[in-house]
């Protein structure tokens, strides 16, 4: 029997939010979900991701949104049926500043973090010295830290949301690639695939920086850019719990992950703005030299190797999560280089607005409209 090719709700792109989409919506009830994912789970950027997980936002909706992200991480592995690992842990985060601009920018996200019940709070640089023994805090001002911050296993978090989806029913289509989708008088009607219609009232995209050539497939402008980011992985040491550490001056970053490996990253806005990976020895050394000054004594350790994904950037550095003006057609994407923590949040806004239920947070920042309307909501906590 040929299988039936319509749905209650179809989800273009298995990254974090449309795995995570199709959780949340199966386990609403909604009978009958489609996935369509033209690779495997986590192909796009939520695979190649550090999986940072934070409280530290400087915009309001942001920091609600992860203090719900936060409360769901630590038990979310047997939430999702207990098969993947997930490698939760909650080894810290910590913001360092070299620049007085970048400390005062540090102490105004702490400020409205605490303001919110979040437990941040700034450090001096002996505070910082007193903790992590082995950083080099040369030049630098302070820090703002939270220890209830910490790292997930990027891929097996959007295969455990995926299986969890099938589990409830949802049919998830991998290597699967959606060609167009399709609209008539202003309304969604479903999707293409290897030629042959799928239909559905409603379909939300959640295909990253691919969200915007398939929004174009109707006519519609959303303004996501893909842009190149780079990411290494050394061999393992051993783990003494080294927090995410990122620098707000000069985009750096580096962790160390369960296995005791640790995770160097660097923002350089010279890379291609493109879909495609590709990595560069410009990017291994440039981002080396910038940690090993922070961290001297992971000198010699062996880089075992380097991945590079696309972020899939707006505006403002925010996301865009909203309906369009092609009536049952929503948008979860344009997450910048910090979606992959927001996965339960964007799962269970997609949950919400699919039953036009008020969402547990206000979301009209994240509107498409913004754009046109030039009312752009900056994220000042952004690399
Ligand atoms: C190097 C790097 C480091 C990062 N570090 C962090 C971090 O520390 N913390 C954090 O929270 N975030 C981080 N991010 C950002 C994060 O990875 C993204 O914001 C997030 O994963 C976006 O998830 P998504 O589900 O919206 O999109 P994606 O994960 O990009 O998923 C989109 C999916 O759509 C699929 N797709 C595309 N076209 C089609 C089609 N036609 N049909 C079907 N499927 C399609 C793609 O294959 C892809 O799997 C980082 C990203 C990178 C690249």
């Amino acid at each position: 029997m040929s299988e039936k090719r319509t749905a209650d709700a179809i989800i273009v792109g298995g990254g974090v939010h449309g795995a995570a989409a199709a959780y949340y919506l199966a386990k609403a009830g909604v009978k009958d979900v489609v996935l369509f994912e033209k690779e495997y789970l986590s192909s796009g950027g939520s695979g190649r991701s550090a999986a940072g997980l934070r409280h530290h936002f400087g915009t309001e909706v942001n920091c609600r949104l992860s203090q719900y992200n936060i409360e769901c991480f630590p038990t979310l592995e047997q939430d999702l049926g207990g098969e993947l690992k997930l490698e939760f842990t909650q080894w810290g985060y910590l913001w360092v500043a070299y620049s007085q601009e970048s400390l005062t920018q540090l102490e105004k996200n702490v400020t409205l973090q605490k303001s919110l019940g979040i437990p941040s709070e700034m450090l001096t640089t002996a505070e910082m010295k007193k903790r992590w023994p082995y950083f080099n805090v040369d030049g630098m001002l302070g820090g703002a830290f939270c220890g209830k911050d910490g790292h997930i296993n990027p891929q097996t978090l959007v295969m455990a949301y995926g299986r969890a989806a099938e589990k409830l029913g949802a049919r998830v289509k991998t290597y699967t690639p959606v060609e167009k989708l399709l609209a008539s008088d202003n309304k969604i009607k479903g999707v293409v695939v290897n030629g042959e219609e799928w239909s559905a009232p409603r379909v939300l995209l959640t295909a990253g920086p691919w969200s915007t050539p398939l929004a174009k497939t109707v006519g519609l402008d959303i303004p996501v850019t893909p842009e190149r980011h780079n990411l290494l992985v050394t061999e393992p040491i051993e783990p003494f719990e080294c927090p995410m550490t990122l620098c707000l001056d000069d985009g750096a970053y580096f962790k160390q992950v369960p296995n005791g490996s640790f995770f160097f990253g660097r923002d350089d806005q010279d890379e291609p703005r493109v879909l495609e990976s590709g990595n560069s020895a410009k990017f291994l050394e440039g981002v080396t030299e910038s940690v090993l000054k922070r961290m001297p004594a992971l000198k010699g350790v062996r880089v075992v190797h380097q991945w590079s994904g696309p972020y899939d950037v707006t505006p403002d550095h925010q996301a865009v999560i909203d309906w369009t003006p092609i009536e049952g057609l929503w948008l979860n994407c344009g997450w910048s280089g910090h979606g992959l923590q927001f996965g339960p949040s964007g799962g269970r806004l997609a949950k919400e607005m699919f039953f036009g239920e008020k969402t547990f947070v206000d979301i009209h920042n994240f509107r498409l409209a913004r754009f046109a309307e030039n009312d752009l909501f900056m994220e000042p906590a952004f690399i």
